[in-house]
């Protein structure tokens, strides 16, 4: 069907209903909900491999390495317990909304997408996928099977923080995903970090990445930050928060997460 008409994909519809509003779907629609293949998470030689429709629960109850805490610290804060039974890790990439709380702590790990059509399987790094404000890469054929995490960081330290209006179901007004590796002596081996909420597209702060090599734990990876780090981010005023109470967010939250990554060591 996704081949041959212009049919809209159905996973958990916790995207997809509230989007529609009062208007009914002409189109046809792709329930894909009860795929199980493409659902669960299995562990590779190289790498994590996450089908597309995955909930956020599974995510939460599934034994992870530490680098993925911070992808689970997200999927707890996804709206409600309800709406993390139903959502999938999909539905949140595809969807593309800046605010989504999926997206950083997947930038963090690296992750890759597989996209699947009756023309074949390609990956594409989700970096590259996530395009702008509701905008990938996907055509409009494909599928997201999966969502695929090199084990290159398995034991590394990581952390996800969000600030909403209030504490739970509520929009991200700024998040930030934080991965750091460290060495024996407590030095920063490598660190990944991404904000999101802040941009059309969740940003990776590189050269605050590369400034934090070499750093130790003892001198507070948190110090060295600072506001021209957040170059990368180009907040906007919205109903939500003003740009410049977004750009200061970020820079606490993500001073906060580079200590909690120090802290658990
Ligand atoms: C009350 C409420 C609170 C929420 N809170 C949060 C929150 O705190 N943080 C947050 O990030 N999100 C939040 N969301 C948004 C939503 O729950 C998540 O983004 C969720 O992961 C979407 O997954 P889904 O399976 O329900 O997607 P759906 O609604 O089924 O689909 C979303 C979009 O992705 C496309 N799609 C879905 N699956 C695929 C696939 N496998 N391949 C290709 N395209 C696909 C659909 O066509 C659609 O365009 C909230 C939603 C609600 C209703």
């Amino acid at each position: 069907m996704l081949a041959s008409a212009e049919a809209r994909i159905l996973s958990g519809g916790t995207d997809f209903y509230p989007a529609l509003g009062e208007r009914v779907v002409r189109e046809p629609v792709v329930d894909i909900s009860g795929l199980r293949e493409i659902r669960g998470i299995s562990r590779e030689a190289d790498r994590f491999r996450i089908g597309g429709l995955t909930t956020w629960t599974e995510i939460i109850r599934s034994p992870l390495p530490r680098c993925f805490d911070a992808l689970k610290g997200a999927a707890r804060e996804i709206g409600s317990v309800q709406i993390q039974n139903r959502g999938t890790i999909a539905g949140n990439l595809c969807n593309a909304s800046p605010a989504a709380d999926g997206v950083p702590p997947l930038l963090v790990l690296d992750a890759e997408v597989e996209l699947s059509s009756k023309a074949g399987i390609r990956q594409m790094p989700l970096v590259e996928f996530l395009v702008g404000n509701r905008k990938t890469k996907r055509r409009k054929d494909e599928l997201l099977t999966a969502v695929l995490v090199p084990r290159t960081l398995d034991d590394a330290a990581s952390v996800f923080l969000k600030l909403g209006a209030r504490r739970y179901l509520v929009i991200s007004i700024s998040m930030v995903a934080a991965v750091v590796r460290l060495d024996s002596n407590g030095r920063v081996l490598e660190a990944r970090i991404a904000v999101g909420s802040c941009s059309a597209v969740a940003q990776r702060l590189r050269m605050l990445e590369r400034h934090l090599v070499g750093v130790s734990v003892r001198d507070g990876l948190a110090n060295i930050v600072a506001s021209e780090h957040l170059v990368p981010l180009s907040p906007i005023d919205d109903l939500r928060a003003t740009a410049e109470y977004r750009r200061d967010a970020a820079l606490r939250l993500v001073r906060r997460a580079l200590d909690r990554c120090g802290e658990s060591k």
